[in-house]
């Protein structure tokens, strides 16, 4: 195979960048056709942490019933809107069915593949000049409110370090002196160096800059309307902007995956997760590190040049309105835990949606029945963290080499 492929990358998020860089390293003519705006989607507002360490996936023993119970006393960020949407009511009984032991540790052997390819990736990648994009490599600090969940986390960081991701235990005392944003009623935190943090808009921004200067060609407001077909290849595609043709395809269009395969009578489970992030100026007494509020399930990121919370999961399908009953939850959850949780003045308020697998592994595989069209979606919490792993084995599946890790656990054959 030639080395000058012409490629279209449908969908411009992290992912559809990350494959974009690693196509053009080989050589490949790369065109990305995006709806709206490069990296307008779930990629702009996320919380910006590279969490090498969460090989554990969502669905894991214990996972439904601890959401049911948070759900009875109203402290979830969990929200599945009542509805008779079929395809989102057995993608939840799946989910549930999936939180069991075997699959746990199934998933974690691919999860950890691929977070530790992603690494030594990113650590190239964060690594050109032209990356600015705030990233520290201190590691990410999981709080504890409650002194039972503190101790809990023993058992879980028995299992991360069978992967050799576990974190440190930092009891009350440690904890006031190395984190002085965090209240005094804290019972206690775990800091996981192996995890980094970057700010997900400036690297989108700054990746764009450093792609478009290798010639990548970048279509905004450009909706995909179809394909062209000649019997099982792809050979262009359409969109509001024109017809473009090329020799491989990649879509990449995250949580509205479903929508773009239609077409192709290709019925993946993703399901768009709804999340919400606030993003201030740095508060007086700002965490040094990022932290995870354990029994809020959301994330407190400071960086050089600002400061987000962000979390919760609505199931309510593409509905893109802000709630800001969300939006108070999540100051309310950053209360309870820091003692200047917030910033001012407040420079976003945003939401988008995950691509949730039920599974909660990615898909990055051929797509069956098409011979040159490669799917990269279903990256759900970790999109970023997972988006240098992605663009490399895509590229890899592009030019038909094989990838350099196992990807079975990513195949869209797990859903039949
Ligand atoms: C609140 C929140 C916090 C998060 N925190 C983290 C975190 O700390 N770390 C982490 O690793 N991950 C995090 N994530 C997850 C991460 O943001 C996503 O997994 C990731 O951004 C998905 O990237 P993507 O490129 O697949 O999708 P997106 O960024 O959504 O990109 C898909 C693109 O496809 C385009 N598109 C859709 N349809 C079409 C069409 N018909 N034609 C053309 N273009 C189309 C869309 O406009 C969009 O730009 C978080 C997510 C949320 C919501």
């Amino acid at each position: 195979m030639g080395y000058n492929k012409e490629v279209i990358i449908i969908g411009g998020g992290v992912i559809g960048l990350a494959c974009a860089h690693y196509l053009i390293e080989k050589g490949a003519s790369v065109r990305i056709v995006e709806k709206d705006e490069i990296g307008g989607g779930a990629s702009h507002g996320n919380c910006g942490l590279l969490y090498f360490s969460d090989v554990i996936p969502l669905c894991s023993p214990g996972t439904v019933s601890h959401e049911i119970v948070k759900t009875l006393k109203r402290t979830s960020p969990l929200y599945i809107k009542p509805t008779l949407d079929y395809k989102l009511l057995i993608w939840l009984l799946k989910f549930a069915s999936k939180c069991n032991s075997s699959h746990m540790t199934q998933a974690a052997m691919g999860k950890y593949e691929i977070l530790n390819y992603s690494i030594s990736l990113f650590d190239t990648l964060l690594a050109l000049d032209t990356m600015c994009c705030d990233f520290e490599k201190k590691g990410i600090l999981a709080v504890f409110k409650d002194k039972k969940n503190f101790e809990k986390y023993q058992a879980t960081n028995e299992f991360l370090a069978t992967y050799n991701m576990e974190a440190r235990r930092i009891d009350k005392k440690e904890l006031q002196e190395i984190e002085p944003a965090l209240r005094n009623d804290i019972a206690g935190a775990w800091l996981n160096e192996n995890d980094w943090h970057l700010k997900p808009d400036m690297l989108m921004a700054s990746w764009r800059k450093h792609l478009s200067k290798k010639g990548l060609i970048i279509e905004e407001h450009c909706n995909l309307l179809g394909f062209e077909i000649k019997g099982n290849t792809l050979v262009g595609v359409n969109t509001i902007k024109g017809s473009f043709k090329a020799d491989a395809f990649v879509l990449a269009t995250g949580a509205w995956a479903p929508q773009t395969l239609q077409q192709l009578k290709l019925d993946l489970p993703v399901q768009p997760g709804k999340g919400y992030s606030i993003t201030m100026e740095r508060p007086g007494i700002c965490p040094t590190y990022p932290c995870s509020l354990y029994e809020k399930s959301m994330v407190a990121t400071p960086w050089k040049s600002g400061y987000r919370l962000g979390g919760t999961m609505e199931f309510s399908g593409y509905d893109d309105k802000l709630n800001p009953k969300r939006i108070s939850k999540l100051i309310s959850g950053a209360t309870a835990f820091l003692r200047e949780p917030l910033g001012h003045p407040v420079i976003e308020e945003w939401t988008s949606f995950r691509p949730m697998t039920y599974d909660d592994l990615p898909i990055i595989d051929k797509a069956p029945s098409w011979e040159n069209l490669i799917i990269a979606t279903g990256h759900g919490m970790l999109g970023i963290t997972l988006a240098t792993g992605t663009g490399k084995l895509v590229c890899d599946m592009v030019y038909g080499k094989t990838p350099e890790i196992n990807v079975t656990p990513f195949g869209i054959s797990r859903f039949r």
